[in-house]
């Protein structure tokens, strides 16, 4: 099931060090290590996926997951209630839309400005 090569299959194994934030059978999330903002951590699905351009209809539940998990943790991790506070979710796909590493990830940032990017 995971990839050998890859680091955020081995991130959830536990093969490479994280700062969890959140577990549970399906999904993983960690603080990113170079941070863009106050609060800047990933959600992943724990099964191999290498990006979003791979989505298909039975990943919509696993997809719908994800994103109603992030405003929770968003608030759990620092981030401002909204409309005052929020967070920014991104999910950087292929070489042109800036995807470095090739599991699926989305990013959730928030916290007070500047940040250091976006
Ligand atoms: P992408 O450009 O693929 O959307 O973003 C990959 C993100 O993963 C980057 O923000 C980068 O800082 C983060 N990242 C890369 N390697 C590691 C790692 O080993 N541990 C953690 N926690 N984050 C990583
Ligand atoms: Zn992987």
């Amino acid at each position: 099931m995971a990839e050998p090569d890859c680091i955020f299959c081995k991130i959830v194994e536990g093969k490479i060090p994280s700062r969890k934030v959140y577990e549970d059978d399906d999904l993983y999330a960690f603080h990113d290590i170079a941070p863009w903002a106050p609060v800047h951590f990933l959600i992943v699905p724990k099964r191999h996926i290498a990006s979003m351009a791979h989505l298909t209809p039975e990943h919509e539940s696993l997809m719908g997951r994800i994103m109603t998990l992030a405003p929770r943790l968003a608030l759990e991790q620092g981030c401002g209630a909204y409309p005052e506070g929020g967070f920014r979710v991104v999910v950087n796909t292929g070489k042109e839309g800036g995807q470095e590493v090739h599991h699926l990830h989305v990013h959730v940032m928030g916290g007070p400005r500047p940040w250091l990017k976006g």
